[in-house]
């Protein structure tokens, strides 16, 4: 690990101040992710903000219109177990539940879980070329092993997936995010906060220099869809694994009639995938595995696998039938028990 300076920040403007006073100053948080990527030098900041005393970043809040704010400091564990969060986005407690293990959610904060880095091998080993580590050196996954990476919205420049389960879930929700950062605060709608790889895989976001997620906030209409969701998660094992694909699925549903809809898939793209098309398309038809499979097939228009990956697009054509249909049932996949029946 390389040497690094140390600076626990008070306050948002102060944490602010100290990303905008040295660019590679990174935040740290939990430090689940950002400690095992220095480790593997993959990141070298100069200074670490520390930002778990920041009162600002902390707790859940109800706000005046009826939304949840989440700080960016609040542990996943708090947000799974929140009676809230369960009563009315149960959705985002069920993802949560399906990510890393106890031990990481008692660590992994809000902020983090949305900052965290791709899972890709190549990413991790510097010995090899990786775009997003080093922006020119070339993408070792798309002739390399790429089981694990995406099939949706890939660039030639990189191929890489988001690893987030949390993020699937606030996608499907349309979270907003909350941003602090030199100029004033700002809300980004979740859709455009991850971004796709481009020519640019080396930004994950659409963070701005010396920004920092301050909450994530919750939006009242989102409580619709506490009645019927899923959130199906496919791995090589039932626990302390990431996603090959996810699935969630949020309906309202009226005498077996779809009054909307909300989907969005993990583990395929660099991003939450999600289009608003599909979830157009559903509305007012029949709450059935017919039109479930069609929206499947458009959900999934233009995805291309690669030598090792091509199994995901065949995985996620049923992944997201079945979770429109628990969510349909209000059955949603159990995240204690998680065979697939
Ligand atoms: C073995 C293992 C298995 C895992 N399995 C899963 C899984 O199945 N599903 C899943 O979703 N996740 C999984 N994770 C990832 C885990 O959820 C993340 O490591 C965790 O959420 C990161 O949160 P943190 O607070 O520890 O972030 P940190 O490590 O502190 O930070 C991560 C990144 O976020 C940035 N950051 C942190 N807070 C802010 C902020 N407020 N504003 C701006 N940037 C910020 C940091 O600068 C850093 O770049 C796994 C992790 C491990 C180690
Ligand atoms: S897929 Fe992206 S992260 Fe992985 S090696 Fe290629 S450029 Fe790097």
């Amino acid at each position: 690990m390389n040497r690094f300076s140390y600076y626990r920040a008070s306050t948002v403007d102060d944490a602010v101040k100290a990303l905008c006073a040295e660019p590679t100053a990174r935040v740290i948080a939990g430090g689940t992710n950002l400690v095992d990527l220095m480790k593997y030098n993959v990141e070298a900041p100069a200074t670490l903000v520390d930002v778990t005393r920041i009162d600002a970043l902390k707790g859940i809040s109800e706000t005046t219109d009826g939304s949840l704010r989440i700080g960016a400091l609040v542990l996943n564990t708090t947000v799974a177990s929140d009676q809230r969060v369960n009563d009315r986005f149960p959705l985002l407690a069920s993802a949560i539940l399906a990510g890393a293990t106890p031990q990481l959610r008692n660590a992994a904060t809000t902020g983090g879980n949305l900052n965290q880095r791709t899972r890709c091998y190549y990413f991790t080993d510097v010995a090899t070329p990786c775009n997003k580590r080093e922006p020119g050196s070339g993408c070792s996954a798309i002739g390399g092993l790429n089981r694990i990476h995406a099939i949706l919205g890939a660039s030639e420049h990189c191929i890489a997936t988001h690893p987030s389960d949390m993020c699937v879930a606030l996608a499907a929700l349309q979270a907003e995010v909350h941003v602090a950062g030199p100029g004033s605060e700002r809300v980004i709608p979740f859709a455009q906060y991850h971004r796709l790889p481009g020519d640019e895989p080396q930004r994950d976001n659409t963070l701005q220099p010396g920004e920092i997620v301050v909450a994530v906030v919750l939006p009242r209409a989102s409580c619709n869809y506490a009645g019927h969701y899923s959130y199906l998660k496919l791995r090589d094992r039932l626990s302390y694994a990431f996603a090959l694909v996810s699935v969630a699925a949020a309906l309202e549903v009226e005498d077996a009639v779809i009054k909307s809809a909300r989907i969005a898939l993990g583990g395929v793209a660099h991003k939450p995938w999600r289009r608003d098309d599909v979830e157009a398309s559903l509305a007012g038809k029949a709450a059935d595995e017919t039109v479930f499979a069609g929206a499947a097939d458009l959900l999934l228009a233009g995805a291309q696998g690669y030598e090792h990956n091509a199994f995901k697009i065949d995985l996620a054509r049923p992944a997201i039938i079945r979770a429109l249909t628990q969510a349909a049932a209000g059955t949603p996949q159990s995240q204690t028990d998680k065979r697939i029946a």
